[in-house]
């Protein structure tokens, strides 16, 4: 009995295609073009020169690190409720609740971190917060580290940033 073989399709039909190199020379070409009319006219090029150069169009509705919120009295907002970590497709919102030391009728996180390398900045967890108490204004837009370890922002990083477009640090709950 025959083996039954496929026979698959060689593309490019002339013996200029199968060589490939014109299509190299091509793209080359392009790219030489644009690398050089660029050089000689870098005004025109809308880029920055990061990170000597920091964008300043960065708007409140802009999604970057997030932020736990305090209330006035400075308590943590918080009440660890798990509706960020219920409502985060990515898994990546660690909680462990306790009871809370503030003389209040609710909980607070004893532990609570993000794992920015999970996260992809959806913004469903500050939407599913009903406390206020997860925000994603701080306008911080780049993290970096040396280990993985880095990018999992702790509760203590998390409260210690600031908002960066008013109400620096509060939470609209009392
Ligand atoms: S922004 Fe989205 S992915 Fe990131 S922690 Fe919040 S819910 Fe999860
Ligand atoms: S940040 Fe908001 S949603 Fe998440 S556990 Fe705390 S109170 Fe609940």
């Amino acid at each position: 009995m025959g083996k039954n073989i496929i026979t698959t399709p060689r593309y490019g039909k002339n013996f200029k295609d199968r060589l490939y190199l014109p299509a190299i020379y091509e793209g080359c070409k392009v790219t030489f073009k644009h690398f050089f009319t660029n050089i000689n006219n870098s005004n025109a090029v809308d880029t920055l020169e990061y990170p000597e150069e920091q964008p300043s169009d960065i708007t409140s509705r802009y999604r970057g690190l997030h932020r736990l919120t305090h209330r006035a009295d400075d308590t943590i907002a918080c009440v660890a409720c798990f509706m960020c970590a219920t409502a985060c497709p990515s898994d990546c919102i660690f909680i462990e609740a306790t009871e809370r030391d503030d003389n209040k009728d609710e909980k607070m996180p004893k532990s609570f971190s993000i794992d920015t390398l999970e996260c992809i900045f959806c913004g469903y967890c500050v939407e599913a917060c009903p406390c206020d108490a997860i925000r994603m204004d701080t306008g911080i837009f780049s993290l970096t580290g040396n280990s993985r370890e880095d990018f999992v922002l702790n509760k203590d990083q998390l409260l210690s940033y600031k908002g960066a477009f008013g109400e620096e640090n509060s939470c609209a709950r009392s």
